[in-house]
C-alpha cells in the first residue's frame, strides 16, 4: 500500500467517525483531495486509491497538472477538478476552460467572466461562493451581508451553476470555537435555501478542523496534508 493510499483510507475512517459522532450518514460528506504543490504522480496514486475529486489553489500549477493527467488517460475514470484559490481577472479564462468547479467566487465580475469564458460544449461550471464569516479584512470572501445579492446575480449567469458556499475561517482554538465559525456559514447556507435557492454543497473543513466542520453540517471537506503529507514551505518571491 502506498502512503497516499493509507492516508486516504485513514481519512475516510476519520470522516466516517466524525459523521457518526454528529449523527450523520458518512455518505453526506465528500472528500476533496487538495493536491496543491504535489505533482501529477501524487494525484495518480490517489486516483488509483479511488479518489476522484481534486482541488488546486494556483491556476497555472493546476492547469499544468490537469493537462498532464488528461494525457495519461486514467484507468479509474475522469477526475473532477476544483479551483479553490483566490481568483484574479486575468486567470478566469484558464479556469473556465479547464476546471469543473470553482469554489472561490467572491465577486460578480469574476463570475461574469467565468460564465462568458466557459467554452461551448462543456457543462456549466459548478460554483461555490466563498464567504468571509469572521470578517478578516485581508481575506478573500464575500461579506455575509452582500451574499444574498451576489448569489442572486450569480444564479442568473447562463454558464455557471450555483452549488453552494465555501468558507475558510481563521484557525480557531479548539473544537467548539471552530464549530461556532462553521455554524455561521451553515446559517447563511440555510438562509439562502430558505429564500429559494437549491444549494447542495457546503464546503467546510480542512486537515486540522474537519471534525468541527462535519459537526456543523459540512458536505465537502477539502483536505491536503492529511492525504499527501506536509507541503514544502512556500518559496518567497524575493528568493
Ligand atoms: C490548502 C487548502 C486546503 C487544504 O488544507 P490542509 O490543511 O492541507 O488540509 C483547503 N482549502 C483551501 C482553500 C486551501 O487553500
Amino acid at each position: 500500500m502506498t502512503t497516499i493510499e493509507g492516508n486516504l483510507q485513514g481519512l475516510r475512517e476519520r470522516i466516517a467517525r466524525a459523521c457518526a459522532q454528529a449523527g450523520r450518514d458518512a455518505s453526506e460528506v465528500s472528500l476533496l483531495a487538495v493536491s496543491k504543490t504535489f505533482g501529477p504522480d501524487a494525484v495518480r496514486q490517489a486516483q488509483a486509491a479511488g479518489q476522484r475529486a481534486f482541488g488546486e489553489n494556483y491556476v497555472q500549477e493546476g492547469v499544468e497538472k490537469i493537462l498532464a493527467l488528461r494525457e495519461s488517460s486514467p484507468p479509474s475514470g475522469p477526475i473532477e477538478w476544483h479551483c479553490i484559490g483566490p481568483l484574479q481577472s486575468n486567470k478566469t479564462r484558464l479556469v473556465a476552460a479547464h476546471f469543473d468547479w470553482v469554489q472561490s467566487v467572491d465577486r460578480l465580475k469574476i463570475a461574469e467572466r467565468l460564465s462568458e469564458q466557459r467554452p461551448e460544449g462543456l457543462p456549466p461550471l459548478q460554483v461555490c461562493l466563498q464567504v468571509n464569516v469572521d470578517g478578516g479584512l485581508t481575506k478573500s470572501g464575500v461579506a455575509p451581508g452582500a451574499l444574498p445579492a451576489l448569489a442572486m446575480a450569480v444564479s442568473r449567469l447562463p454558464n455557471l451553476r450555483l452549488r453552494g458556499l465555501m468558507c475558510v475561517p481563521e484557525p480557531a482554538d479548539g473544537f467548539e470555537a471552530q464549530r461556532a465559525l462553521f455554524l455561521q456559514a451553515r446559517a447563511l447556507f440555510n438562509q439562502l435555501n430558505d429564500a429559494g435557492f437549491a444549494l447542495d454543497t457546503l464546503s467546510l473543513g480542512m486537515s486540522d478542523d474537519l471534525e468541527a466542520a462535519v459537526a456543523a453540517g459540512s458536505t465537502m471537506v477539502r483536505v491536503g496534508r492529511a492525504v499527501f503529507g506536509s507541503r514544502p514551505a512556500k518559496v518567497t518571491s524575493a528568493a
